[in-house]
């Protein structure tokens, strides 16, 4: 730890510089780097996030003694330069305290606005602006502000009064007007008393006077506001960890409340919606900063063309417009023309987009702040494509500059801007699939066609829905976690879906669904983002993806410098399809259960389930040949020329049987037995921990003519093709193994009927025979795993499940609050736990490595789309990673970064 604690600026002299974002928080470094670049900012100095620390540790007392010196030099420094003295009768300065942590995060800490000032102190400056009213109104903004941030007067529920805002009611009321800048200078001074009397009352003190003493609490207050909980909130969903700390900056005040001449605002370089180079943004004449964002007045647009934009969205006539609501560029045409010069010239210095702030006082321009801006995704694409064409960037820049989990939002459709404002959220459940979708609600999947657009609501699907599924726009449950079939199988068909949403009490043979305090019925509209879990009222418009040329181009660039493999889950011909055009390389994992989920498949799969022994499922299987022969041709004819890796049966065989008395009857008929065998059955199949139980290879050892069926049909598919001149590279992979003998078994049976399926049809392919590694003891040994498997495709939702003992169906219960809780830092079903399940990973590496140096290693759990679970495959030495068609493009990006970096 460095002991110096306070950096100066000011003046075109700077103590820190951009670089210093760690020490300084990123507002501090830029302060001081626009300083060296001859940009005008008020002078000012940071105390560093270090002292945040400490402060943290040692308290305000201990931490003012450590800073008392450092920053009386540094103000002193200040005064110099703007020619006035902190804590003057008769020439005050004022000072701003501001927070700035390492990376923005807006509006969560606190500032302090016109620091310094008494009843003496406004005297003076009213006297020097030759303007009372300024003197007053921004004394009685600093009363408010300090009271409210430092001394603790700001309610903690937004439903209680804050006091200021009653008596600033109170006194607006009396006179009659609506605006606070009606009020004059009497009612001003006014307001000072009763805003003091207000503090004196609610915390028993006097409102503190000296200056310094007002400083110290200001600087202990943003420190604070590094603990508050919706900073703390804050960090937690963007991964902040909190030792970083909040640095202070305590700069000279301007003024953009000083009369018509002044102004304060915000700007982008480009526009943060689009990506369009247009330089935009808002501002208000007479105002400071708190103004515009506060919302008290229509802020103004800054630049004539924006201004006419505006005025015709919000139907304002030009009359008006002109008069009431001038652009920047109309209003003061130097400030502006400088302003336009600053922008151009810290555009091209950091090179990405900026997000200004700035203040005008009295007609000449100060920058209060520039950082690179918030964009949406089609920004974040166009912008870095734009600049890469600009020459302002170079091409590993432009893929750096990604954020991979963004791209999801052109790939998917979204709710209109617009149709948002008004939307009621009504609970809020687990983003299983992204994406926005609107429609009215059924309640059973074999309804999903009965209105042109619906969501379909379950309690949970099961495979019988899966048709359903595919009819409805979205998907939402009220159990279930990330990877529950509703989950799954969602991603895999790029359909929105919300999982898991225990607050919805969904009766389906009501046909209701009640959440927020609303019954729903049959036919009512609601509206779910998959992206977030939001549930909504009624319907609201959503938006098709684009996606533009640009969105093509940085993929190639990716693809350029990605140095592993990217392949996709799929098990339908659509969907693999989709894949393809997204990019993938082949088919990392084909659930084939998937394939037996609907129509004639699910009855022949009953028919086996219900048989009592080996010749009787022998005839069902002989009839799912064919079917299965065709599914398999079909998913890899989407592939031809890339490995498709095809897994035999997985799940337990109860899920393929209907639970509900209805179902049982129906089936019952289907097969022509009586209600009661298939009652039986279904008992007979039940499991406590089926994920634990008869799945996986379990199955195919226990009933060998499965994976003898599904063996043979992979090969006589790949046969066919080969035949029609189509090359195809079967995988052939066995789940759940944790014994190598598992696996040597499961292996026999496929190589002796890939002997017989090659004679009989007097031709060969090419396959492979490998595992998934999705049970901690396959990790440990995989060295002997890897003397028959001839790869390893890593399991990381079972291996997730099993290392953690967390079911991943039932996960949903108690993951909220450990997320919440700090115990754990992400869902590990979604970002790949690296510290635990991680080491399970490299041991399965380096010891499958070890006994095969040829092993090909991939992943294809739902990590396999997640760019932090990704970076980590690329760096564990695996060959591809896989994952649902519509994180494909996001998985290419990822790992484009993760070589790049
Ligand atoms: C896994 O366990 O990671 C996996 C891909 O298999 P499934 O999700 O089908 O169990
Ligand atoms: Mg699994």
């Amino acid at each position: 730890m460095s002991n110096k604690r306070v950096y100066t600026f000011g003046n075109g002299k700077a103590e820190g510089r951009s670089d210093m974002k760690n020490l300084l928080g990123g507002k501090g470094a830029n302060l001081a780097e626009m300083n060296l670049i001859g940009v005008p900012v008020p002078a000012g100095f940071t105390i560093t996030t270090d002292t945040c620390t400490e402060y943290n540790e040692m308290g305000r007392e201990k931490m003012v003694g450590l800073l008392r010196s450092e920053v009386k030099e540094a103000m002193k420094k200040v005064e110099a330069t703007m020619n006035m003295e902190f804590g003057s009768k008769d020439n005050p300065l004022l000072v701003s305290v501001r927070s700035g942590a390492r990376v923005s995060m807006p509006g969560m800490m606190d500032t302090v606005l016109n620091l310094g000032m008494n009843d003496e102190s406004v005297l003076a400056i009213a006297k020097k602006a030759g303007n009372d009213r300024f003197a007053w109104d921004s004394y009685r903004r600093f009363v408010q502000m300090y009271g409210d941030v430092v001394l603790g007067m700001k309610p903690e529920s937004k439903e209680d009064i804050d006091p200021f805002e009653q008596i600033m009611d109170e006194v607006k009321e009396a006179k009659g007007v609506e605006n606070d800048t009606d009020l004059d200078v009497d009612d001003l001074k006014d307001l000072v008393v009763k805003f003091k009397a207000a503090v004196k009352k609610v915390t028993g003190h006097d409102f503190p006077v000296d200056p310094w003493e007002q400083l110290w609490g200001a600087v202990a207050a943003v420190f604070d506001s590094w603990m508050n909980p919706r900073a703390i909130y804050y960090r937690q969903i963007n991964q902040i960890p909190a030792e970083w700390g909040t640095a202070v900056n305590v700069q000279a005040m301007v003024f953009g409340n000083m009369g018509d001449n002044s102004g304060t605002g915000v700007a982008f370089t480009r526009d943060a919606a689009t990506g369009e180079n247009i330089f935009n943004g808002e501002y208000l004449i007479n105002a400071q900063g708190e103004d515009v964002v506060a919302g008290v007045r229509t802020p103004q647009q800054i630049t004539k063309e924006g201004s006419l934009r505006w005025a015709k969205l919000a139907k304002v006539s030009e009359e008006d417009r002109a008069t009431k609501f001038p652009s920047l560029e109309e209003a003061m045409p130097l400030a502006y023309a400088e302003l336009f010069d600053v922008q151009e010239k810290l555009e091209n210095y950091f090179k990405d987009m900026q997000d200004l702030e700035f203040t005008i006082q009295d007609g000449k321009l100060w920058m209060l702040q520039t950082r690179n801006g918030k964009r949406t995704a089609a920004a974040m694409v166009k912008i870095a494509m734009d600049m890469l064409r600009e020459g302002m960037i170079d091409e590993k820049t432009a893929v750096l500059r990604q954020e991979p989990n963004k791209l999801d939002e052109l790939l998917h459709p979204v709710f209109d801007m617009d149709a948002m404002v008004k939307a009621n959220v009504l609970a809020t459940g687990l983003p299983a699939s992204p994406g926005a979708a609107t429609g009215q609600l059924v309640f059973h999947a074999d309804e999903a066609g009965k209105f042109p657009v619906t969501i379909l609501a379950r309690i949970e699907t099961s495979p019988e829905d899966l048709e359903g599924m595919d009819i409805a726009r979205g998907i939402l449950t009220a159990r279930g976690g990330m990877t529950s079939h509703a989950a799954v199988v969602a991603r895999g068909m790029g359909k929105c879906c919300v999982s898991g949403a225990g607050e919805c009490k969904i009766d389906a043979k009501a046909r209701t669904l009640a959440a927020g305090g609303m019954t729903f019925k049959e036919g009512d509209w609601i509206s779910l983002n998959g992206s977030t879990g939001d549930i909504y009222e009624g319907k609201i418009a959503t938006k098709d993806p684009e996606l533009s040329g640009d969105f093509g181009e940085i993929m190639e660039l990716a693809d350029k410098f990605r140095k592993i493999d990217v392949r996709t889950n799929a098990e339908t011909e659509r969907d693999a399809k989709v894949a393809r055009e997204f990019g993938a390389q082949g088919i990392g994992l084909c659930r084939t259960e998937h394939m037996f989920f609907e129509g004639e498949r699910l009855v022949r799969m009953r028919e086996m389930i219900l048989s009592d022994d080996e010749a009787g499922r022998r005839i069902a299987l002989d009839k799912l040949l064919p079917i299965q022969r065709q599914d398999f041709k079909d998913v890899l004819n989407t592939m031809i020329g890339f490995p498709v890796t095809i897994r035999l049966l997985d799940p337990p065989l109860h899920e393929f049987v209907p639970h509900e008395k209805e179902n049982q009857e129906s089936m019952a008929k289907e097969m022509g037995v009586s209600v009661d065998v298939i009652k039986k059955k279904v008992e007979d199949l039940h499991e406590f921990n089926p994920m634990l139980g008869h799945r996986g290879c379990r199955l195919g050892n226990t009933y060998p003519e499965i994976t003898e069926m599904q063996a043979r049909a992979i090969l006589e598919a790949a046969l066919e093709l080969k035949a029609e001149g189509k090359p195809t590279f079967p995988e052939i992979m066995i789940p759940l193994v944790g014994t190598v003998k598992e696996l040597k078994m499961q292996e026999k049976i496929v190589r002796d009927i890939a002997d017989q399926v090659f004679k009989e049809k007097g031709d060969k392919v090419d396959y492979m025979v490998g595992t998934m590694i999705e049970i901690p003891r396959a990790a440990l040994t995989a060295d002997e795993i890897a003397e028959v498997a001839q790869f390893f495709s890593f399991g990381t939702n079972d291996l997730t499940q099993m290392t953690f003992g967390y079911s991943r169906d039932d996960a949903g219960k108690f993951l909220p609050v450990y997320l919440k809780q700090g115990i754990l830092k992400n869902d590990p079903f979604q970002v790949l736990d690296q510290e635990g399940v991680g080491q399970l990973v490299h041991t399965g590496i380096e010891r499958g490595r070890k006994t095969n140096p040829i092993l090909k290693v991939g992943i294809c759990g739902e990590h396999g789309g997640e760019p932090s679970s990704v970076e980590f495959c690329v760096k564990a030495g695996m060959n591809y990673v896989s994952c649902s068609p519509f994180r494909v493009p996001i998985a290419r990006l990822a790992a484009a970064q993760a070589s790049l970096r």
